[in-house]
């Protein structure tokens, strides 16, 4: 059958797109490599969210404060709001809105290849008039593009139960550590009074795994006893830090979210900018089917650099600062203020 899209990815990104276009009354296919919704994600989403919350995604707690700690613990405090949410039924919920729009998911369905007119996946072959990459960090679709690999940072997340209780359960707390987090830093967000989603990002800055490093968090730093639970649903995963790529738009085809590298390469933070630009491309998409002319997806690109384009260099500059200052504890403790964004001098 011919579509008129095809979206390769039902992430935040993905379904967003998606959703747009076939409300508009198009024939939309999405292809999601999983059997279901899985990504790998602490679910932080501060309340600058451009669309309400999805109907049916688990709220896991709500976050009025971040705390922002030293290498010495001495720490600053930044009234943000926020949710917490379980990332797997927050993705589900956006699926389940692109299907009941008119989309039609094909899970378990990996992208296999672009072909003239279309692509192969595992399963068979599909046929559109516009093809949307919104399949993450390490995209197949740009890949098959001949585009390069993003810079990663890489991570891993436990959820900890049975913690001692969290002395502020509506507070998200971030540790800048050289030691235990080299490139990154360390999160705890909480998801109840003694639980909360414990993990960390790190660059090549460093010399052991994430798993490893985050053990060692857990167990050696003195923020052990503080977290000494069980270590339940680890998740190893991994976000574009090199910024937005240059090319967004090639032909007929789109990139979405991480796999256009729309995570802030200092927070790792991504899911408001897939969603922000999930909506871009469908509304772009609706126009040019409307027109009969695909070249009106370039206008895509554009919008999305007038948008994303000066936030994203801001903290690439920032990225390499923090990748000079990041193997230091003394370096950071003296400029984290100029890295991290809850403090006045990220924005001087
Ligand atoms: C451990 C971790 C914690 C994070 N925490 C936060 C956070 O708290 N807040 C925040 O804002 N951001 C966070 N992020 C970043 C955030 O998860 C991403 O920026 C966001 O999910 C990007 O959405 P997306 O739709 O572009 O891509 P994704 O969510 O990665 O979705 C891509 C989809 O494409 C599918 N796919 C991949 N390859 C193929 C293929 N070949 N064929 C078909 N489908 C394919 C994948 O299965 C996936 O469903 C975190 C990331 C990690 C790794």
């Amino acid at each position: 059958m011919n579509h008129d899209l095809i979206v390769v990815g039902a992430g935040p990104a993905g379904s967003t797109t998606a959703t747009v276009v076939a409300q508009a009354g198009y024939r939309v296919l999405v292809l999601e490599r999983d059997p279901s919704c899985r990504s790998p994600c602490a679910g932080y989403i501060s309340s600058t969210i451009n669309t309400e919350l999805p109907e049916g995604c688990i709220i896991q707690s709500k976050i009025r404060k971040i705390r922002t700690y030293f290498p010495d613990l001495s720490f600053q405090d930044f009234r943000m709001n926020g949710f917490v949410v379980e990332r797997p039924s927050f993705d589900m919920a956006l699926a389940m809105k692109a299907e009941e729009s008119g989309a039609h998911i094909r899970w378990g369905s990996p992208l296999i290849d672009l072909i003239g007119g279309g692509v192969r996946f595992r399963g068979g072959e599909a046929y559109g008039k516009i093809i949307v990459g919104a399949d993450g960090v390490f995209s197949k679709v740009a890949s098959l593009l001949g585009k390069k690999t993003q810079r990663a940072a890489f991570c891993a997340q436990y959820h900890l139960r049975g913690i001692e209780p969290l002395p502020e359960p509506d507070t998200c707390e971030i540790f800048f550590d050289a030691d235990y987090a080299p490139g990154g830093y360390v999160w705890v967000y909480p998801t109840g009074h003694d639980s909360a989603k414990v993990g960390l990002g790190i660059t090549d800055a460093g010399s052991r795994s994430p798993h490893q490093y985050l053990d060692a968090f857990l167990s050696e730093s003195s923020m052990a006893e503080r977290f000494c639970g069980a270590r339940t649903g680890y998740i190893p995963g991994a976000l574009p830090i090199g910024g937005l790529r240059r090319g967004l738009c090639y032909g007929n085809v789109l990139l979405v979210g991480d796999s256009a590298g729309m995570a802030d390469p200092i927070t790792g933070a991504g899911i408001n900018n897939a969603l922000l630009a999930g909506e871009i491309a469908g509304k772009t998409i609706v126009k040019a089917l409307e027109n009969d002319d695909v070249t009106m997806i370039r206008q895509y690109g554009d919008r999305i650099n007038r948008l994303l384009g000066r936030p994203l260099t801001r903290s690439i500059e920032k990225r390499k600062k923090l990748d000079r200052y990041c193997n230091s504890n003394e370096l950071l403790q003296r400029h984290l203020p100029e890295l991290w964004v809850t403090f006045r001098e990220y924005w001087a």
